[in-house]
């Protein structure tokens, strides 16, 4: 059947995500769910990467066997190629960068060399707390390690500052001098260690990074090529982005800093939340390099027994581990393959977008039955998945808001006058489902991605005039009856499986 066949072909292609203009973004409730681990098997991951997935590439080496090692974290804090990253209320601080007139948006990402002596000792002491996991961590915010990155261009927040000639001052000594490759060496492995820290309340992070940027720019309020003082800490200003439209900006990151931000939010969104034991209610130990967290009932200064803590006396260990929310999502299509059920939350921002069925994988679900149970919840739409095939799991994309992996499906309705019809009546979550003619959607995708081309090309060459027409088409087309979401969105990668 030529439908069956268009699906196997269009369920073969490579991932195609790039960067974005579009400016729709898809919210996730932000309401605790039931918790999933989720694990990937080593094989798989290298069978199906996710290096082009936005927020997904593996933009580092997590090096998660290095987080219990106290040693290596405390050597890695004092190497002067190390990289710190802020976070202030979970989003990240960043800078504009200027290539020939075409701003991009960059990570702040400081070397420990350019950091002060007080910020230093700073992190000095938090890593002598980490190696003791004792009270003192509660002096401390959520700091965590990230991994290493074998590419030291790319993370500094000024090149000029990072030179090999410099890393003596005030350090102690740990390079290693017989391999001077700018990288940090710890036994067999090395590279540019990343931290990320959460800023958020605290004065004296605050400070030193405004600090930092007064050092290294000299005109931090009106340089061209940094948001001011205020948008770096992600205070809302007259004339600076506010905190909402911040996040549309940080869908024109590069990637791999995208993905890099993207794990550093997880994690302290996970650590800032669980500050008690859930066990006893004792507060918790940020330990492990700020990637676990430890009931503190052990303690002496701590009340409670330990052994009355279900958590802490567990049989199996006395941590928690972060905290993933799985989600699917899925795009909907017939057995001919020439239509495409498309859905208006009532959530989405923008009042015409459409875009795949979505909903949280609920407590022993296989991800096929969340599909289908979502889909018809939904739409009253049945996918039977009765055949191999019928539902394909096809890419992942985690979703930093706050700490989701989007689990991108598709699945196959057989219309016999029943599966097909379409009801909004079960749970009330959507404005409108419809099934849309596939050739109709393939010209909404072509017409969103030849503008979205021409503007990146007028705003690279500087053509204001080309840039002001564009963006005119741009308005016109949020406008029409149906608006797709954000390039860099799994329910646009999924969608594009189906149409085109
Ligand atoms: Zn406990």
């Amino acid at each position: 059947m030529r439908g069956l066949d268009h699906m196997k072909r269009a369920l073969s292609r490579p991932n195609i995500l790039e960067s974005c203009l579009s400016s729709a973004m898809i919210p996730i409730s932000q309401h605790r769910y039931p918790r999933n681990e989720v694990s990937m098997h080593t094989d798989s991951m290298k069978q199906n990467p996710s290096k082009h997935i936005f927020f997904g590439n593996v933009s580092l080496n997590r090096f998660s066997f290095l987080r219990s090692n106290s040693e290596f974290i405390g050597l890695a804090v004092r190497s002067s190629y190390t990289r710190l990253i802020f976070l202030n209320n979970h989003q990240p601080l960043c800078f504009y960068e200027r290539e020939n007139s075409f701003p991009s948006l960059k990570l702040l990402k400081v070397s420990m060399s350019e950091v002060s002596n007080g910020l230093r000792d700073y992190l000095y002491r938090w890593t002598e707390s980490n190696k003791r996991q004792d009270e003192s961590l509660w002096d401390f915010p959520a700091i965590t390690f990230l991994g290493m990155d074998k590419k030291i261009g790319g993370l500094e927040f000024n090149s000029n500052i990072i030179d090999n000639t410099n890393t003596n001052q005030n350090f102690d000594s740990i390079e290693n001098s017989k391999v001077n490759d700018g990288l940090f060496h710890y036994q067999s492995y090395s590279g540019v260690p990343c931290f990320a820290i959460d800023i958020s309340n605290n004065q004296f992070l605050q400070d030193e990074i405004v600090k930092i940027i007064d050092d290294k720019t000299g005109h931090p309020v009106n340089n061209e090529n940094l948001m001011n003082k205020a948008d770096l800490l992600n205070l809302d200003t007259v004339n600076g982005p506010t905190t909402s439209t911040f996040i549309d900006h940080l869908m024109y990151l590069p990637n791999s800093e995208a993905s890099v931000f993207s794990q550093s939010a997880m994690y302290i969104d996970w650590l800032t939340k669980n500050k008690y034991c859930s066990g006893c209610g004792s507060k918790n130990l940020i330990v492990n390099g700020g990637t676990q967290l430890k009931c503190s009932s052990h303690l002496p200064e701590t009340p409670i027994d330990s052994k009355t803590c279900v958590v802490a006396s567990s049989s199996r260990c006395n941590v928690a581990h972060p905290r993933t929310d799985v989600a699917v999502i899925s795009s909907v299509t017939d057995t001919n393959g020439s239509k495409i059920l498309l859905v208006n939350n009532k959530r989405y921002p923008v009042g015409n977008m459409y875009s795949c069925v979505a909903g949280f994988l609920e407590p022993s679900e296989t991800i096929e039955a969340c599909v289908t149970r979502e889909i018809w919840e939904e739409t009253n739409v049945v996918i039977e998945n009765h055949n191999p095939g019928d539902i394909k799991i096809l890419l992942s994309q985690p979703w930093p808001y706050p700490a989701t992996l989007m689990i991108g499906c598709c699945g196959i309705t057989n219309f016999n006058e029943k599966n097909e019809v379409i009801g909004l009546e079960h749970d009330n979550e959507l404005n409108d489902a419809k099934w849309f003619d596939i050739d109709y959607i393939k010209e909404v995708i072509m017409e969103n991605e030849r503008i979205d081309n021409l503007l990146i090309e007028a705003l690279k060459l500087g053509k204001k005039k080309d840039i002001e027409l564009l963006r005119g088409e741009k308005a016109n087309i949020l406008k029409k009856e149906v608006v797709l979401p954000n390039k860099n969105t799994i329910a646009l990668e999924l969608i594009k499986r189906i149409v085109l």
